[in-house]
């Protein structure tokens, strides 16, 4: 069985077979990473599939540019994941509009908002990185400079995510419901074996959200950050919230000030709790956060956040953060 995090959920994680897939003995626990590379870190559950196709690329000596590239696509074309690319759940309106942005370790970076049709933005965030001045492109804009250089329209919302939507537009009240699957986003950040730091950040977005609305995960700085120097930051939740904080630039700027990458995701969170203390309480943000010599950070709002990491010592698996509630 494909392991999702709602069947995680169902099963509360103490069942026989989540205790398979979720050892209880990792849940919580971090081990301990001193200059160890390569490292590939990302959220939610899909982030272990995701890691797979990432590590082919960072056990060959190749780039974390490319890793993160081809890990987050595993998501983003599966049409069972809705809340990524191909079948993620649509805008009010009915229509899937897609946000990713790329970081390399030159400070090269590249974003698309509100595109519709293409099933993998991550490389066309990659492509407007690569190959325009701009760092953004967005709506239409993005969709033309997708299809002048080569990517496919693709039809995106699946049967199965039209059918929730129309059920939700029954009662149409906009109500993310942390961690249930309206909203979630793969970030994925890297350190490959010439040390050097990449991310990628790529989502649908908040469910049922208004035509138009763009998150935290195209948003350099706020869904993703890396600085070669220090290390690399990723978010996932409500992205409103994360963009009040810059929260990905926030992190790493913390771990520039001598905090460890546990201690800064933990300071942006209580920065979140501290912008809004009552809507705290309801929503979902979590961060990821990996420093140059490979030591990890994690840590959300509420319980529930997981994310699967790899590396020499650590064989790719799934462990839940520490939470503030
Ligand atoms: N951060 C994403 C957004 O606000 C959604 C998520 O990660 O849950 O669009």
């Amino acid at each position: 069985m494909k392991s999702t995090r709602r069947h995680f959920l169902k099963l509360g994680g103490l069942g026989g077979a989540a205790a398979s897939a979720f050892p209880l003995t990792n849940l919580f626990a971090q081990p301990s990473l001193a200059s160890t590379k390569p490292v590939v870190i990302s959220t939610w559950n899909f982030g272990k599939e995701a890691n797979v196709e990432a590590w082919k690329v960072l056990s060959a000596n190749g780039r974390a540019l490319d890793a993160v590239e081809k890990g987050v696509q595993v998501p983003e074309g599966d049409p069972k994941e809705t809340s990524v690319g191909l079948g993620g759940l649509p805008d009010r309106d009915g229509r899937v509009t897609l946000d990713a942005c790329i970081m390399d370790e030159f400070a090269n970076c590249g974003a698309v908002a509100c595109l519709e049709h293409i099933v993998h933005p991550i490389a066309v965030a990659r492509k407007v990185m690569e190959k325009t001045p701009h760092v953004m492109l967005v709506g239409d804009g993005a969709l033309q400079f997708a299809l002048a250089n080569g990517f496919k329209k693709e039809k995106l919302l699946t049967p199965e995510s039209e059918k929730a939507w129309k059920e939700w537009l029954k009662e149409a009240k906009y109500k993310p419901v942390a961690n249930i699957e309206n909203h979630d986003t793969i970030g994925m950040i890297a350190l490959d074996q010439k040390q050097n730091l990449s991310g990628a950040c790529t989502t649908s977005g908040m469910a049922y959200k208004l035509h138009g609305r763009v998150g935290d995960s195209p948003i350099i700085g706020a869904g993703l950050f890396v600085d070669n120097e220090i290390g690399a930051a990723t978010s996932t939740g409500v992205g409103e919230e994360v963009i009040r904080i810059v929260g990905s630039h926030l992190v790493v700027e913390l771990m520039r000030q001598g905090n460890t990458p546990q201690q800064a995701c933990e300071i942006a969170v209580k920065r979140v709790v501290k912008n809004q203390p009552e809507k705290s309480k309801q929503i979902q943000v979590g961060f990821l956060a990996l420093n140059k010599n490979g030591e990890y950070g994690a840590y959300a709002l509420q319980k529930g956040f997981t994310y699967a990491i790899q590396s020499p010592e650590i064989p790719n698996q799934i462990f839940e953060s520490k939470s503030y509630y």
